[in-house]
C-alpha cells in the first residue's frame, strides 16, 4: 500500500505532497482552480466569440470604476462648496 504513494509537486501551487500516482493536486481545491483557469484559457483561445465578450466586459468594468471615481471626485467637490 505504502509504496503506491509517491511525492508529487502540486500542479495549480506548486507545494509537495505524498499521494497515489494517478495525483496532481495537493487537494479539491487546488484542482478546481487549476481546471477552472485551463478551461478558461482554452475557450480564450479557441472561441474568438468568448474572447471577445470577455474583453468587452473587461472594459465595461474599467469604465464602470472610472466613472465611479469620477463621480467621488464630484461629490468631494460638492462637499466642500456647501463647508
Ligand atoms: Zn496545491
Amino acid at each position: 500500500m505504502l509504496k503506491y504513494l509517491v511525492w508529487h509537486k502540486c500542479a495549480y501551487c506548486g507545494a509537495e505532497f505524498r499521494g497515489s500516482p494517478k495525483r496532481r493536486f495537493c487537494s479539491p481545491t487546488c484542482r478546481r482552480r487549476f481546471r477552472s483557469g485551463v478551461a478558461v484559457r482554452k475557450r480564450l483561445q479557441t472561441d474568438p466569440e468568448f474572447k471577445r465578450r470577455s474583453l468587452e466586459r473587461l472594459q465595461r468594468w474599467k469604465e464602470m470604476h472610472g466613472c465611479k471615481k469620477k463621480g467621488e471626485k464630484a461629490e468631494e467637490g460638492k462637499r466642500r462648496v456647501i463647508l
